[in-house]
């Protein structure tokens, strides 16, 4: 069979806004999209889910549903990869060929990596909104939490998703054990394996405030290293150089919202697309591989040094799209793109309100679409998160047609343009 024009390798977040835009502009059965998922999920709605604001029913639609006619689905998966000789092969051992490649299989989790996690999951209290299987469970465990008691939320030491989601899911089930009158008997503890509460200093200030305004009770660089869901009591590694370093503390549970570890998937780990923590090797500004120049990785799976998120999938999507596209039509009159490490996090702190975080994972600094200050609790923010993004998500950016807020930031917010 002929080589595809672009073939994409996951019909997530990133793969299906890149892989709808060039089904759209060019010949029918040009494009191909390897995913083996009947689904296709909104993950960024899932704490909401967990939290009790959404139903899951709104976070998912069929595959078949929002992959573009124009393309070719395989639905399958890419069991290993040849960037020398421009193929890919997938499970069942067939050869897919293509002349540009971009790959955007995400990340994926790791329960193995956390002693007990795996038989615990969905029993007694233990829950994440990391997984489809349960999410619904998180907001089970939370709406029935009516004697109160030990509440306790986790984040990995590894790179993860969405960062700001593990604490989120703190605030909702926060304010919804006020609401069920258990808060008085309950105690929150937020245990994170790295040494901040969050990466950027002017959210990470907020974020104080509001955990200590909750009276949540945050320890840094606290790493999940098992569950014990018969005594009900996690253990925890102290991380870091401190005196404690290397010890490892037990605590007791009721209700535990574990984030799991996350690792490269499979394929590429042992591929030589990657760098050595196992993420592809782009240049941070095209997204382009630093060696293969016909390889493309956009989203969780790349080595792009920024927040993992749908936000920053797409606006990494948008400059490959870009790029790409002039690369196909020979037109080199154009202005290349480059990626500044946009990312966005909507930092959910209660029912009705969310610090909306958006910033720059390369510079550190914040590059805020509207004209308030974003670090402080907005039901605006609220509204956005909750209300537009999801409409935009499945509007818009499945249909490769969002680029991220840029354009609106220009006209909003002029000043703040990085
Ligand atoms: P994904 O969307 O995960 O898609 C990867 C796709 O690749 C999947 O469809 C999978 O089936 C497919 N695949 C996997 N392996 C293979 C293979 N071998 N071959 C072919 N296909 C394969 N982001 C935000 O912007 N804002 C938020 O508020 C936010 N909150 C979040 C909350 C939670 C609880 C979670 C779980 C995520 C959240 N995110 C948020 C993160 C966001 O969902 C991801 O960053 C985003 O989906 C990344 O897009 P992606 O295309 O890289 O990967």
């Amino acid at each position: 069979p002929k080589a595809f024009k672009v073939l994409c390798v996951g019909a997530g977040s990133g793969g299906i806004s890149a892989a709808s835009f060039f089904a759209d502009k060019l010949q029918d059965k040009q494009v191909g999209i390897i995913e083996p998922s009947q689904m296709h999920y909104q993950q960024p709605m899932w704490t909401l889910v967990g939290g009790g604001m959404k139903s899951f029913n709104e976070t998912r639609a069929r595959m078949a549903d929002v992959i573009p006619k124009k393309a070719t689905w395989i639905q399958n998966s890419v069991a290993s990869i040849e960037p020398q000789n421009n193929f890919v092969v997938l499970s069942d051992g067939s050869v897919i060929k293509y002349e540009h490649l971009i790959l955007a299989p995400g990340i994926q989790l790791d329960f193995q990596a956390i002693e007990g996690l795996s038989e615990s999951l969905g029993k007694d209290g233990v829950c994440t909104v990391y997984s489809d299987k349960y999410v619904e469970k998180t907001w089970e465990f939370i709406k029935n939490f009516k004697k109160g008691g030990k509440a306790i939320f986790t984040m990995p030491s590894t790179p993860i998703k969405c960062p700001g989601a593990p604490q989120k899911i703190a605030y909702l089930a926060e304010n919804w054990f006020r609401d069920l009158k258990t808060r008085e008997t309950s105690t929150l503890s937020y245990y994170t394996g790295i040494g901040k509460i969050f990466g950027i200093d002017k959210y990470a200030d907020s974020m104080w405030e509001v955990s200590k305004s909750r009276n949540i009770d945050v320890n840094l660089l606290h790493d999940l290293v098992s569950v014990d869901p018969i005594s009900k009591v996690a253990t925890f590694k102290i991380l870091g150089s401190g005196p404690d370093a290397g010890k490892h503390v037990k605590k007791e549970y009721d209700f535990l919202h574990v984030t799991p570890k996350m690792k490269p998937v499979d394929f590429l780990k042992n591929s030589s697309v990657v760098n050595a923590a196992g993420f592809v090797d782009v240049n941070n500004g095209t997204l382009q591989h630093n060696k293969y120049d016909n390889v493309y990785a956009i989203g969780d799976c790349n080595s792009a040094p920024t927040s993992k998120t749908a936000a920053a999938a797409c606006v990494q999507a948008y400059v490959v799209k870009n790029n790409l596209f002039n690369k196909i039509t020979n037109n080199t009159n154009f202005s290349p793109l480059s990626y500044n490490g946009y990312t966005s996090c909507p930092l959910i702190t209660g029912k009705d309100s969310v610090v909306l975080a958006e910033f720059s994972g390369y510079s550190g600094k914040p590059i805020e679409t509207f004209f308030y200050n974003q670090a402080r609790e907005s039901k605006f923010s609220y509204w956005m998160t909750a209300d537009v993004l999801p409409q935009v998500y499945w509007n818009m950016l499945t249909a490769g047609k969002w680029n991220g807020p840029l354009k609106i930031r220009k006209f909003l917010n002029p000043l703040n343009i990085n």
